[in-house]
């Protein structure tokens, strides 16, 4: 499943940041997660807190925080968020599970094109990884 190879991928970077980083105990870890990442957090968290037992990292805090969603105009360079579209559920359904069809339901806000953008909101990454050295 996605989730679980994602929180897999996350231990499996954890365990190699903290060893480059001589931790000898990891105690917080933050991830950033981008609005239009289909992901259920639920399930990720789930698969992060069992692969953690298993891999000797049992006191480590996972902090999941989301990015907001931006797009910026390759025309005309203005910047807008995902949350200010007055767009359908249906339809902000259909971005996150497929972004690449955000250009088919949004233009600029100031100038029309659909030539814009998604400058942040997407993929799933680590931002910090603190513990005792
Ligand atoms: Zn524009």
């Amino acid at each position: 499943m996605h989730e679980w190879a994602l929180a897999e991928a996350v231990v499996m970077s954890v365990l190699r940041i903290a060893k480059e980083k001589g931790l000898k105990e990891v105690k917080e870890v933050v991830i950033k997660i981008g609005e239009l990442q289909q992901i259920d957090i639920e399930i990720f968290k789930f698969a992060l807190s069992e692969l953690k037992s298993e891999r000797n990292l049992e006191n480590v805090e996972f902090k999941l925080e989301t990015i907001e969603a931006e797009m910026m105009c390759r025309k005309c360079g203005y910047r807008w968020k995902f949350k200010d579209e007055s767009l359908s559920e249906d339809v902000k359904e259909a971005i996150h599970f497929i972004p690449e069809v955000a250009h088919t339901f949004m233009r600029c806000q100031k100038c029309g094109s659909p030539d814009f953008e998604i400058i942040s909101g997407r993929g799933v990454w680590i931002e910090s990884i603190s513990g005792v050295t």
